[in-house]
């Protein structure tokens, strides 16, 4: 592992333009469950209840669901801070190695952590949005609503349309904007950092692909407490452990290597 640590820094340090893809793992060790890892969300909810048909039919039931789901501690992003891994990868984007951070997470710990070029390629559970005019809300207003048993159905307050969390759900397209900018950082991406992905979720699996096809192809190492399932296709280097534990001795080996010798946070 620390032969692995030292070559990772070494292609770090020379990258042009690297890359990182995040999932649930990374915000595992700060509290947040993934959804595929023994004790997962999905061993708890239904993942169909995260369908946007299923929102449709009843959104008041979803909201219900939600908030017993974050009163219970099971899935609570508000009170979730963001841990070394978080902060590791905004201090690669300080040193000017990381180019743009692309998270499948909704929990907006990447931006806590002091990342700025964050693609949002799932959305942010932390906004409402109105599905009618599109107006932003922060989602603990929602809720206060909601508890204070103001509203069943969470509404618009300027337009009175159906609010829904600002992240995709099951049957919805990806944001264009994030998808976009995504297929732009793939194609100038000479190395990809993967991390927390069981790279299960489409398209968002396709970046590690697209990298790996095109002329010439980036460097992906990947970090995983468990191998994903494209690792065998898309990793030129696997380090198997958690994200905090590696990201940290990395940005710490990093930074000697170029001579900084700041906080990680
Ligand atoms: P996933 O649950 O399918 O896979 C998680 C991966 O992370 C697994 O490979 C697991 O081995 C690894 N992992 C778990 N803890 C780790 C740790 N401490 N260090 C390193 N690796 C660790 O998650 P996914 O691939 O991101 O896809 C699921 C979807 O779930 C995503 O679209 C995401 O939007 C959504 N999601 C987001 C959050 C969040 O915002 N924090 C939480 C749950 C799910």
């Amino acid at each position: 592992m620390q032969e692995q640590i030292d070559n990772v820094v070494e292609i770090l340090v020379k990258a042009k333009n690297a890359v990182a893809l995040t999932g649930a793992g990374i915000s595992t060790e700060s509290g947040i469950p993934d959804f595929r890892s023994p004790g997962g969300l999905w061993s708890k909810v239904d993942p169909g209840e995260f369908s946007i048909d299923r929102f449709l039919q009843n959104p008041g039931r979803f909201w219900r669901l939600n908030l017993s789901l974050k009163q219970s501690g099971e899935f609570d992003l508000a009170s979730a801070e963001p841990n070394l891994a978080h902060f590791a990868l905004a201090k690669l984007e300080r040193l000017d190695i990381l180019k743009c951070l692309i998270t499948q997470n909704v929990d907006n710990l990447h931006q806590r952590a002091g990342s700025v070029e964050v693609v949002e390629f799932h959305g942010n559970f932390l906004r409402a949005v109105c599905m009618k005019c599109k107006t932003l809300e922060p989602i603990n207003e929602v809720e206060e609503r909601l508890m204070s048993g103001q509203e069943d159905t969470p509404r618009c307050l300027k337009c009175g349309g159906i609010l829904k969390p600002d992240a995709i759900f099951f049957g919805e397209a990806i944001p264009a904007r994030a998808l976009m900018i995504s297929q732009i950082q793939s194609q100038k991406c000479d190395t990809l950092l993967v991390i927390g992905t069981s790279l299960q979720v489409f398209p968002a699996a396709q970046i590690p692909i697209a990298v790996k096809v095109k002329t010439p192809p980036a460097t992906v190492i990947e970090i995983n407490r468990e191998p994903s399932a494209l690792h065998k296709q898309v990793s030129d280097i696997l380090l198997v452990g958690t994200a905090s534990e590696i990201m940290a001795e990395l940005i710490e080996k990093l930074e000697k290597r170029v001579g900084v010798t700041s906080a990680l946070n």
